[in-house]
């Protein structure tokens, strides 16, 4: 944890560019050379308050943030060397405004409209803080106990404490936001259900559902998606096993790194693509190596081979190839590289889709990849019903997924 003297000086680092190409690469177009300006100044709570105008998660995307593919990745002191420490200072504003009770400020009074919102993930409840702020009577329902979605049930503890997104969920409850907890969409209530006594609805619950590979064995016993495992928590017994984590996103670094820490023997990430391509912050796959786990770059899963349950996996090795017309370059299988390696336990991290078994049910209009189709202002195919973050497609880092809940927090307030 950086103290004062420390922030002082990543604080003194920042140039205060005129052309802020650091608020450009975040997807919240966070104030970045203002808030980095309160802070050279002393200024704290107006440093809190200049973030606020775009966010309410900065201790929370302060810590998890790819910040060197967002706004650090945009710095013009990364030009020469290392860019400012944006996403430290972020979360160093965050954590004073939760130490010293700083409010989140409301922006317009109450204006006697009812809105519910499903979920309560990243999406959710910046939607949700968003319209309390301008003055709408928000209700969260969310199937968990507690709330958080993604935040609490995809993403572990060592890269963020629970405590810490407790006490920010607090503070986004403080501008007056009820919470309906343990019920779930589809199966204790229905979108009619709240048509009756809401004047919009929206939809964020997300879309966690582990993407399959469609190979051969994939049903035996031992293979999991990690999102649900990452969810669940419900892991099986990792002493003396080996595990393979298959794909290159976050997800996968979560999970990897998870099931090391719980004593597996031996965890192996195998994705098809090159170590530069990966999509997980690099940071997240520097400590995973440091943890142990083995990486193994331009190699692929074609099949898992078991009698009941996953005793081996055949996997090829590939190359990459540049695509016909574009720059983009494709893994592509090499012929005869075959080789096979003892497995105990497969986890698959390819991606993530809706629960058809939840969306299939609404009678909303789905995209062909079972997304909920809305138009440019987040609405579905039902009126005064909105949607956004997963479940919609957006599919990308938390930031992305609040800054939909806050533009879908513009969008519902110019129509109810
Ligand atoms: Fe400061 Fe870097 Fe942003 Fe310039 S680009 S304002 S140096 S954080």
């Amino acid at each position: 944890m950086l103290d004062i003297n420390d922030v002082k000086n990543k604080a003194e680092y920042c140039l205060n560019c005129k052309a802020k190409p650091c608020t450009k690469g975040c997807p919240l177009g966070n104030n970045i050379p203002d808030f980095i300006k309160c802070i050279k100044e002393e200024r704290y709570v107006d440093a809190f308050n200049v973030l606020n105008e775009t966010t309410v998660f900065e201790p929370i995307c302060g810590r998890i943030c790819p910040h060197f593919s967002q706004c650090q990745g945009n710095c013009v002191r990364g030009l020469k060397g290392d860019p400012v420490s944006i996403g430290e200072l972020e979360a160093f504003i965050g954590d004073m405004a939760i130490e010293n009770g700083w409010k989140i400020k409301k922006d317009l009074k109450n204006n006697n409209k009812k809105i519910a919102v499903v979920g309560s993930g990243p999406c959710g409840l910046t939607c949700s803080a968003f319209l309390a702020r301008k003055g709408y009577n928000v209700t969260i329902f969310e199937k968990h106990k507690k709330l958080g979605g993604l935040l609490r049930y995809g993403i572990p503890e060592f890269r963020l404490e629970k405590n810490i997104l407790d006490k920010q969920i607090d503070k986004i409850l403080e501008l007056g936001i009820k919470t309906v907890t343990n019920k779930e969409l589809g199966k204790d209530f229905t979108i009619e259900d709240l048509q009756e006594e809401y004047d919009a609805v929206f939809l964020a619950f997300g879309a966690n559902i582990s993407r399959k590979m469609n190979i051969p064995g994939e049903d035996l016993d031992g293979v999991y998606g990690g999102n649900e495992l990452l969810e669940n928590k419900n892991h099986p017994d990792y002493k003396n096993k080996k595990v393979a984590v298959i794909g290159g996103g976050n997800v996968a670094m979560d999970v990897s790194r998870t099931i090391k820490k719980l004593g597996a023997e031996k965890v192996y990430v195998i994705y098809r693509r090159a170590e530069e391509q990966m999509p997980a912050e690099r940071k997240e796959i520097l400590d995973a190596k440091k943890e142990g786990i083995e990486f193994l770059f331009q190699n692929n899963i074609v099949k898992i081979n078991g009698k009941n349950k996953v005793e081996t996996i055949e996997c090829i090795k590939t190359e990459l190839v540049k695509k016909e017309g574009s720059d983009r370059l494709v893994p592509i299988d090499i012929e005869n590289s075959n080789y096979t390696i003892d497995m105990d336990y497969i986890v698959m991290s390819v991606g993530a889709e809706a629960d058809n078994k939840i969306t299939s049910k609404l009678n909303l209009e789905l995209n062909k990849w079972g997304n909920i189709n809305v138009d440019e202002n987040y609405m579905t195919s039902k009126q005064n019903v909105f949607a956004g973050g997963d479940i919609v497609g957006t599919n990308a880092t938390v930031a992305c997924a609040a800054r939909n809940g806050r533009d879908a927090a513009e969008a519902i307030s110019k129509v109810i």
